[in-house]
């Protein structure tokens, strides 16, 4: 029995997930975004696989065993992007934080407004829960076959340990889990798959870059937000107008999921309650020394949580986790948050002496979480939700929450919903099924010869704008060489493969360097 396309709003980690997990059950798919690929949140990220430790002191015993299996399922499908990483917790003292830990877990709020770091051994208590729930998932094979190593307590003085500052940090818990460096990369990897298994299969499939969703009834009218842009390889340029009346629709636009629903136009009860996240990267020698090529899990002075990641040669630190209530695509790190993130590198690593002109860039993106009335935006839960919409003519789902490393998981699971509501067996799932590799090395294209691997990107990767090759493809933005003469070069590839027109190569270096410096804080020079 035919049956006619799924309408997937988003192309960010959930919206290619679900896209090829539906493809791999047989039913055609039109993937559409407002913008480019991995546009959201997925590029804004922490990028760890991880179970979520904290998550524990809230009681979420679920999301963080169902985030360890698919930590470990991750590892094993995706070795070319995911890989293990040991990171380290500096603790203050033996006994702190019990009673709040305790408290948090059971539900209660304290009236004490002063912060208490965990100690020593609410971290231990915390480390075992996880190492148990990951021996249970089961058990961690690295890329060699190796099993990842379990918790262990290190004294300052010990090699090879991050080299903290002894005031704060009395001993140091590591733990293993794992890192995403480009979770864009797998964005367009589950895309291209889904893409392959389509052809195999015979199935229509379909991607939409910078186009938009409207609903007539029980019909979607499908047009361009951007006349500029040349449209993405599939559907072949042209007015770029379409319609569909598709089997069902879902909603996965991450924190634009409200906004989404309103312009289809739908009526909904609000479902996002999104916080900000800022991160900066920085190439600082000294630190990259003091940390010793490891990560590290630190708490701000008021307990929130920051990482220091090795990245990309460089060191990721973040991150915020601020109410927000604007556009998504507006959310930028304000001097505050830097400052705040400084603070915490200068409480921990005094001597690397980290200052405002030691940022190489900064980014900032919205978290999808549900609305909640939680006065602390950390306790807001990361676990997922499918929310139906009643008033819709078809069946539409909207995507709340969920994590990096439950988007496989969730594909699942919305597959299997969706499947159900349009009358469709599940034959298939992705748990087992390798993650095709892709041959690009971002981190080493420091130089404007153009690789053959770009030209493929282009041709193949449903890139528009230079932007979205710069930012989303190559991610060329942690480059510390990214230069002007680099994005030229880019540009000049983009009107060989009739993707811009010779006269658009000036202004379109002109906006990809102004939205470097407004959006990540990246100064270009000339020559540089
Ligand atoms: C600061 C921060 C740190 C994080 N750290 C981690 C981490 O370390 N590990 C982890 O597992 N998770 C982490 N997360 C969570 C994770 O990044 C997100 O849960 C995940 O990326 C959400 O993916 P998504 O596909 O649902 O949404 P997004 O990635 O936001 O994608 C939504 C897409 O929808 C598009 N869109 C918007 N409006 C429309 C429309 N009307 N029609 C069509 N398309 C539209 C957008 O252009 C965008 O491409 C973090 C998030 C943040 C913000």
């Amino acid at each position: 029995m035919d049956v006619q396309p799924v309408l997937i709003l988003g192309g960010g980690i959930n919206g290619a997930a679900v896209a090829r997990e539906l493809i791999l059950n047989g039913v055609p798919v039109w993937l559409l975004d407002t913008a480019d690929l991995a546009f959201g949140a997925t590029a804004y990220s922490s990028r760890l696989i991880h179970g979520g430790l904290r998550y524990l002191e809230f009681g979420e015993f679920s999301l963080v065993k169902e985030s360890l299996d698919e930590r470990a399922r991750l590892l094993k499908l995706a070795p070319h992007l995911v890989k293990p990483l040991r990171l380290f917790i500096p603790v203050r003292n033996n006994w702190g934080g019990l009673t709040q830990a305790a408290g948090k877990f059971l539900g209660l709020r304290g009236k004490s407004k002063k912060t208490v770091h965990r100690g020593l051994r609410v971290v231990q208590v915390g480390l075992w829960l996880y190492d148990h729930y990951s021996r249970v998932a089961r058990p961690e094979r690295a890329w060699d076959g190796s099993i990842l190593p379990p918790r262990s307590l290190h004294r300052l003085d010990e090699e090879g340990v991050p080299a903290v500052n002894p005031k704060v940090a009395k001993r140091l818990w590591a733990y293993s889990d794992a890192q995403i460096i480009f979770p864009e990369r797998l964005v367009i990897d589950f895309l291209a798959d889904a893409r392959e298994l389509a052809k195999a299969s015979g199935l229509d499939f379909r991607v939409f870059t910078y186009h938009r969703a409207a609903l007539k009834g029980s019909t979607v009218e499908i047009s361009p937000t951007d006349p500029v842009g040349r449209g993405s390889p599939d559907p072949a340029p042209g007015d770029g107008e379409f319609t569909v009346e598709p089997s069902a629709i879902i909603n996965a636009t991450g924190a634009w999921v409200d906004s989404t629903l309103a312009r289809l136009p739908l009526p909904s009860r609000r479902l996002m309650g999104g916080t900000k996240g800022s991160h900066f990267l920085t190439y600082h020698p000294r630190l990259a020394e003091l940390l010793n090529g490891q990560g590290v899990y630190t708490e701000a002075r008021d307990g929130r949580p920051v990482f220091l990641l090795p990245f990309c040669g460089g060191t990721l630190v973040g991150t915020t986790d601020i109410p927000f209530d604007g556009d998504p695509a507006a959310a930028v790190a304000t001097q505050e948050e830097l400052e705040y993130l400084l603070s915490v590198v200068a409480d921990i690593f005094p001597g690397a002496g980290l200052q405002r002109s030691d940022i190489a860039m900064h980014q900032c993106g919205v978290r999808p979480l549900p609305y909640v009335d939680a006065k602390t935006p950390a306790a807001i839960t990361r676990r997922h939700q499918l929310v139906w919409n009643d008033a819709a003519p078809l069946p539409l789902v909207s995507l709340v929450g969920g994590k990096l490393t439950t988007c496989r998981s969730l594909a699942e699971e919305t597959a299997a919903a969706v499947l159900h509501r349009i009358g469709r067996p599940v034959i298939a799932n992705s748990r087992e099924r390798p993650i095709p590799s892709s041959r690009h090395t971002p981190c080493a294209v420091a130089s404007p010869q153009l690789m053959p691997e770009i030209v493929d990107s282009i041709q193949t990767e449903w890139v528009t704008h230079l932007e979205d090759l710069v930012e989303r493809r190559l991610m060329l933005h942690f480059q510390p060489q990214l230069s002007r003469q680099l994005l030229a070069d880019l540009a000049h590839a983009l009107v060989q493969h009739g993707k811009l027109e010779v006269t658009e190569i000036e202004p379109a270096v002109t906006r990809c360097a102004a939205r470097l410096r407004s959006h990540f804080g990246i100064q270009l020079t000339n020559d540089n």
